[in-house]
């Protein structure tokens, strides 16, 4: 362990962790849009600046290792005025859109501007962002916008794509931040390699990047698993008004924050107006709508005749690879303990 101070406390954090790292460790929130656990720290935003005693130039955050007897500052003066001037060039360069914006309540660069928005010169905000030329916004893909007006030029998109989904979907420009080249810095989302997965979507910090259909104010989390195959990805159903409005990766143990096309978009399904809601059974040739314990009922009663006419073998049990690890094994077990023999497959192997 290492004794260092944050902001006057004297604290003791892991070894190698970043400062960022190590500040998130004890709640104490820094700002950052480049940052991802899971990439290689960058600093391509400059947001996540903090004071280290000692040091002339304020450091990152994000990819500066905590030392023993460090001494952190996180908020003062200095830090909020360098931190005030990256928002400010970035507002400079954005269109200023937050009351129709799909993300609003919900960006980054929403809250940090409201944070920090004393020290930001909003005439000179005002005055820049207006000259701005507006860029085409890219629709070329079914699912997913990109609007290069909004786009903050984190990079987090283009390296999400390359290191972990490793699809390489978004030409990039790598020479770094140039304020006057916006539309040279993501030159191309959905490139022939694209597999729209949505990975990049899913990172992006502001309203560059958003789905096509969806929402994010006002909404619900529910953390639950991905119904479409065995890997069992956790994510997040945003729900609004018992609907569910958007999906987002959770970091579960075989997905790490990731989806692929059908976990990220394919939810529509759920609320389908066509979709079944109570059970039906079949009188005198019309399927009619009854209750879950007449559902029930209905079937232990036939599950019982066909037993007694013609034995356990008379049954098999075919399941879904649309139902959870822990569905499939209960469906095997009623097959197994319930119709009594083996006569269990999945529809994987059909
Ligand atoms: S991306 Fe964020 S800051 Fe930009 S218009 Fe949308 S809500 Fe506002
Ligand atoms: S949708 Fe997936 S494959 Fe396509 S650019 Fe985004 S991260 Fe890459
Ligand atoms: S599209 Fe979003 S994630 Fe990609 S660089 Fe722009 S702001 Fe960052």
């Amino acid at each position: 362990m290492l004794n260092i101070k944050v902001n006057g406390t004297k604290l003791q954090v892991n070894e190698n962790l970043t400062i960022l790292e190590a500040c998130k460790d004890i709640d104490i929130e820094i700002p950052n849009f480049c940052y991802d656990e899971r990439l290689v720290p960058h600093a391509y935003c400059g947001i996540c600046v903090v004071e280290v005693e000692g040091e002339n130039e304020l450091v990152h955050a994000c990819s500066t290792k905590v030392e023993e007897g460090m001494k952190i500052n996180t908020n003062s003066r200095k830090v909020r005025s360098s931190r005030a001037k990256v928002l400010e060039n970035i507002m400079c360069d954005h269109a200023l859109e937050c009351t129709t914006c799909i993300r609003t309540g919900n960006c980054k660069l929403q809250d940090y501007s409201n944070e920090y928005s004393y020290s930001i010169d909003k005439q000179r905000v005002q005055s820049e962002s207006s000259k701005k030329e507006l860029l085409p916004i890219d629709d070329s893909n079914p699912l997913f916008i990109y609007d290069p007006n909004k786009c903050i030029k984190c990079k987090k998109c283009f390296r999400v794509c390359e290191e972990l989904q490793s699809t390489h979907g978004i030409e990039c420009d790598l020479r770094g931040y140039q304020i006057d080249r916006r539309d040279e810095l993501i030159e191309k989302i959905g490139k022939p390699e694209c597999v729209s997965c949505g990975n990049c979507v899913s990172v992006c910090p502001v309203g560059a990047l958003t789905p096509k259909k969806g929402e994010f104010y006002n909404t619900k989390k529910v953390r639950t698993t991905c119904p479409y195959c065995g890997v069992g990805c956790q994510f997040d159903l945003k729900v609004k008004n018992n609907i569910i409005v958007g999906v987002e990766p959770a970091n579960g143990d075989s997905n790490k924050g990731l989806l692929c096309v059908k976990g990220k978009f394919g939810y529509k399904f759920v609320n389908h107006p066509e979709r079944l809601t109570t059970p039906l059974i079949k009188k005198n040739g019309n399927f009619e709508e009854a209750t879950w314990e007449e559902a029930y009922d209905f079937i232990a009663n036939k599950f019982n005749s066909i037993k007694e006419k013609h034995g356990s073998s008379a049954f098999a049990g075919l399941t879904s690879a649309r139902c959870t690890n822990e569905e499939n094994f209960l469906f095997q077990k009623m097959v197994r303990v319930v119709m009594n023999n083996n006569n269990i497959d999945h529809c994987a192997r059909l």
